[in-house]
């Protein structure tokens, strides 16, 4: 099955991370929509800081665009200071969240048990996951990043079945690509989105060729296009490049040509 036998469309999935207000995404969503008005070969997501979701959900209703959020907790509800819950996620228009974002695990503690609890709680409450995987600059350099990624990916997976994978999204984000401008090259990028579609298909058979696979660091208007062209890159995660109207509808259009 090569890649246009499995999605006919790619995805391109903005991680706004701790950035915009309400009133700024409103703002943004408004300009971006006439920039992307003819393009149907992309799927498009934006995931926003919670206190955007109300907002840029009213914003994208009627559009293509979904919304999606950086995170979740595993628990329905209960005393978890600072954290939401699937179910609130979802009543507010949320269809994707983001989880095991490197910045999550490096600054906030997640490890791969909390981003399988968090997974599949997601997942439980009737949510799409985008689950990040990647190494440092570190393990690259050690020679280690297969085991790493394997060790991520099956850990974060661990209890998800077979239907609920037909609602996971992967991206393979090199910690040391993402912030600084400093892309993976596409072979560095494919050989470790076509490992994850390996492990993907060992441990769930057909249904793993089927499972979107993003690539995200640094992704950009100038090297989109080359990244997205390989044959196990279904999409991208963009950070930086997704705060710009412009430089976000420019991967859209690249992605859409493909
Ligand atoms: C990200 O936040 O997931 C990301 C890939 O960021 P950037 O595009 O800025 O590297």
């Amino acid at each position: 099955m090569n890649n246009s036998e499995r999605r006919r469309k790619k995805i391109i999935a903005g991680n706004w991370k701790m950035n915009k207000t309400p009133a700024q995404a409103t703002l943004y969503i408004g300009s971006l929509l006439p920039k992307i008005e003819n393009i149907d070969g992309a799927d498009i997501i934006l995931c926003v800081p919670f206190t955007d979701i109300h907002a840029a959900a009213a914003a994208v209703s009627g559009t293509p665009i979904k919304i999606g959020a950086q995170n979740v907790h595993y628990a329905e509800a209960g005393a978890y200071t600072g954290e939401i819950s699937a179910a609130m996620l979802r009543e507010c228009g949320v269809e994707y969240v983001v989880v095991g974002h490197s910045e999550r695990r490096g600054y906030f503690g997640e490890t791969d048990v909390t981003v399988n609890l968090r997974a599949r709680a997601a997942l439980k409450g009737g949510l799409k996951v985008i689950l990040c995987v990647g190494e440092d600059i570190d393990e690259r350099e050690s020679g280690i990043t297969d085991e790493l990624v394997t060790m991520q990916l099956y850990t974060a997976l661990l209890g998800v079945t077979k239907d609920e994978l037909e609602r996971v999204i992967i991206a393979y984000e090199p910690i040391w690509a993402i912030g600084t401008g400093k892309t993976a090259t596409s072979e560095q990028a494919e050989c470790e989105c076509a490992l994850i579609r390996d492990l993907l298909t060992k441990k769930y058979g057909e249904a793993g060729q089927k499972t979107a696979i993003l690539y995200g660091g640094s992704m950009n208007a100038s090297n989109a296009a080359e990244l997205l062209s390989k044959e196990n890159i279904d999409g991208g995660l963009i950070g930086g490049a997704s705060l710009k109207e412009d430089d976000f509808a420019a991967i859209i259009k690249a992605a859409g040509t493909i």
